[in-house]
């Protein structure tokens, strides 16, 4: 049986507690053990699939087509395990399950309560299907003392009691704020959050103090006392430079140590932290830097973009180069001077995206990419902006425009899908479905032309790679495009969904309809994100 280590988190939100989690897990993997990751979130959508960017980051979306938390990206970015459906539950999920078994009679007359039955939900999600697994990470969603979370808590701790003895662990994050007028750490936050949890009956056993300057002793001598925690499961959590530097920033902390010691865990390996000192290095020592520009519309919150920023760095550590990234707003190339922006830049990005807003200008971003040399990549809703570009200006084809967009008459060279195929089945939705969890979700296989730039970046024909997409490029454009010189080198293996776009005769001019950045690990960078800053590479050292 696994070992469970749930971790929550205290005083305030974005502590770093999924980074936290993910890096404890690598470290963990590092000694050997196998791990796995799962996230229970608190709020009351089913998924985070309908949720704005600007609420709530980036929507990751798993191989079998879960759209979830952006946390379970860092944990598969971490420990290269791919995270899955069951990784990820909210409190919408679970109540969900139980009102349809309500529904179905299921549970025979009885009152359905939160203790037991929706307490009953979340353990047999934190319990099923672990697999094989040494140890089981859980992370609770937002901070103690949110109304919405005391469930979850209450399920954890009723977990600690009905398994075996020393087979769960409590790891609680919290922040030691510096007071700059009073010229010291105050440990008193930490406190607080650390009574709220035991008001609801849970001890930690390990703290994490995240804080902006090293911890002195003493104050670590006095959290253990208050908190009733060994002085030496007090581990200092610093803010680190890159967040690759984390795993063994924390293993010097000693945050795995206390975690096999609180198991009781004597003959541990030691943990062969190899690959991470190799990242660490590349990112602190690059020969070199690269401009990129993307070009979005939700580039004011970073977290919208995560999996793709994570990805540029990938390749930045694929080509030995730091990675600068421009972020602009994709309205403002709708003014007349707004191409000067892109100018000194070594690559443009168009990421995915939804609506019209906006796409006005990541067209003109393509044509600007296509015009001027520039290495373009364009992601999903990128892809189609440089499909329609090239249908208005290259194969003249001028109202060329996708059904997504309603504010605009024209052409629907990009339309709305309605049926595709997944394994043997057709997958056929409505035009007016409901909009979460509806879109073509996961991954799906592509078949490469043979000769094109991306079967030669692959290194293969075939690939599998992650979608989220409602609208897709009208395959019956194909030859029109081609002869005008948009090559389609990607199509889905019935060939009636184009998957990849390339110009030839161009530097590099990629547009892809699914989403590479969820693929991409430090360790293994995705060789699209390294094809595409080696281009970029090459072009800044032209100029
Ligand atoms: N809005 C586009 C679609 O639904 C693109 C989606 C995306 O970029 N993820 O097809």
């Amino acid at each position: 049986m696994p070992r469970y280590i749930f971790i929550t988190g205290g005083v305030v939100s974005s502590l770093g507690k999924g980074l936290a989690s993910a890096a404890l897990g690598a470290v963990l993997q590092a000694r050997g053990y196998k791990v796995r990751l799962r996230k229970l979130d608190p709020y009351l959508n089913v998924d985070p699939g309908t949720m704005s960017p600007y609420q709530h980051g980036e929507v990751y979306v798993t191989d079998d087509g879960a759209e979830t938390d952006l946390d379970l990206g860092h944990y598969e970015r971490f420990t290269g395990v791919s995270a899955t459906q069951g990784d990820n539950i909210t409190t919408g999920r679970i109540y969900k399950n139980i009102i349809e078994k309500e529904r179905r009679g299921d549970y025979l007359g009885a009152t359905v309560q939160v203790i037991p039955h929706v307490t009953h939900e979340i353990k047999s999600f934190v319990l099923s299907d672990a697999g094989d697994v040494d140890f089981v990470l859980c992370e609770v969603g937002g901070t103690v003392g949110d109304i919405e979370g005391l469930p979850f808590f209450e399920a954890l701790r009723q977990l600690s009691q009905e398994l075996p003895p020393r087979q769960t662990c409590f790891m609680h994050v919290t922040l030691l704020p510096f007071i700059a007028a009073a010229g010291e750490m105050k440990t008193k936050p930490t406190q607080h959050s650390v009574k709220e949890l035991r008001s609801i009956g849970i001890q930690p056993d390990i703290l994490l103090c995240r804080a902006d300057r090293p911890i002195s002793d003493s104050d670590r001598a006095k959290i253990g006392r208050f908190c009733n925690v060994r002085e030496s499961a007090v581990i200092q959590g610093l803010d680190a430079k890159s967040i690759y530097d984390v795993p063994l920033a924390y293993h010097a902390e000693g945050l795995d140590s206390a975690v096999l010691a609180h198991f009781g865990i004597e003959d541990a390996p030691d943990a062969n932290l190899a690959r991470w000192e190799g990242i660490s290095k590349a990112l602190a020592e690059p020969d070199g830097e690269v401009n990129i520009g993307v070009v979005g519309k939700y580039t004011i919150l970073p977290d919208a973009y995560k999996s793709l920023t994570e990805a540029l760095v990938h390749g930045g550590i694929a080509n030995e180069v730091k990675i600068n990234i421009t972020w602009l707003e994709s309205d403002m190339f709708e003014g007349d001077d707004a191409l000067t922006h892109l100018e000194g830049l070594n690559g443009i990005l168009v990421p995915g995206g939804f609506g019209y807003r906006g796409s006005e200008g990541k067209i003109r971003a393509a044509q600007f990419a296509r015009e001027h040399n520039v290495p373009y990549f364009g992601i999903c809703l990128g892809m189609q902006m440089a499909v329609i570009e090239a249908a208005r200006n290259m194969a003249g084809i001028e109202t060329a425009k996708s059904s997504e967009f309603e504010e605009i008459d024209g052409e629907n060279v990009v339309g709305l899908m309605t049926e595709w195929t997944r394994g043997n089945e057709r997958l056929k939705r409505e035009g007016k479905s409901d909009l979460g969890g509806t879109m073509r979700l996961g991954a799906y296989p592509a078949t490469l032309t043979e000769g094109s730039l991306v079967a030669q970046i692959y290194g293969t024909r075939n690939i599998e790679e992650r979608h989220r997409h409602r609208y897709e490029v009208n395959v019956d454009y194909k030859d029109r495009l081609e002869a005008a010189g948009l090559k389609f080198s990607g199509l889905s293996p019935d060939g009636v969904l184009p998957e990849i776009v390339e110009i030839p005769d161009h530097p590099w001019y990629v547009g892809v309809q699914y989403h590479p950045e969820l693929k991409s690990r430090p360790f293994k960078p995705h060789p699209l994100f390294a094809g595409f800053i080696k281009a970029a590479k090459t072009q800044s050292r032209l100029v």
